[in-house]
């Protein structure tokens, strides 16, 4: 069985050879693979769609050092899911509780857009995790790209599993997907996702997650 990460994987040779550049620049920066973070044993998984090029690709933990981290990790902590509101550091103090935080792609792709390859290369390490799961999980989905990979990792249709913010779907006995807009700095800046639509997805998954 395919293990959930490999901080040597180089499978996407564009990606790859990207991070050796960015390696160049900015030699104190992470710059592989970003391994998930979190309780393996968790029963709500957060998937995101790959590294930011000064957050996690910077401090080797996903969503950690730039803006797309602050909305997720209050909710975190609003919800009982992490001991503290903000993530600072691959070696602070923050823990997460049944939860886990992983990308739909581990490695920085230029400007944040994978290819559908790479996104296909990368879904053997989603589908090990997503494998992984207990039954009563929930997966929460970060924006369309995330949710396909997951779809994809369950070898589902695409067609019959449409991407809606606030949707879910039950195409696993395992776990029930749960789909919202990304916490990028655009959708924020631009109110595609408010802090209320995304405490109500939190509202849900802890609801969920406690059911089960
Ligand atoms: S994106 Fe995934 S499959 Fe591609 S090189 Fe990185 S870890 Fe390997």
């Amino acid at each position: 069985m395919t293990s959930i990460f490999d901080r040597d994987c180089r499978r996407c040779p564009r990606l790859a050879g990207f991070l050796d550049d960015v390696k160049t620049k900015y030699p104190d920066y992470y710059c592989g693979p970003v391994p998930p973070f979190g309780d393996p044993e968790a029963r709500f998984l957060i998937v995101g769609l790959a590294p930011g090029m000064h957050g996690a690709n910077r401090t080797g933990r996903p969503f950690t050092g730039d803006h797309a981290g602050i909305l997720l990790y209050r909710m975190l902590n609003a919800f009982g899911f992490s001991t503290a509101d903000e993530s600072v550091a691959a070696d602070d103090a923050l823990r997460l509780i049944d939860s886990r935080i992983t990308n739909a792609v581990k490695c920085l792709p230029p400007q944040n857009k994978p290819v559908g390859a790479e996104i296909n290369t990368c879904n053997e390490f989603l589908a090990a995790e997503l494998a992984a799961l207990q039954p009563g999980s929930v997966v929460l989905a970060l924006g369309g790209i995330a949710h396909q990979a997951v779809v994809r990792a369950l070898g589902a249709r695409q067609a019959d599993h449409k991407f809606g913010h606030a949707a879910e779907h039950n195409l696993d006995a395992r776990f029930v997907l749960l789909d919202s807009y990304h916490c990028s700095r655009y959708n924020t800046n631009t109110r595609r996702l408010t802090t209320t639509m995304f405490e109500d997805v939190f509202r849900r998954a802890r609801e969920l997650v406690r059911q089960s």
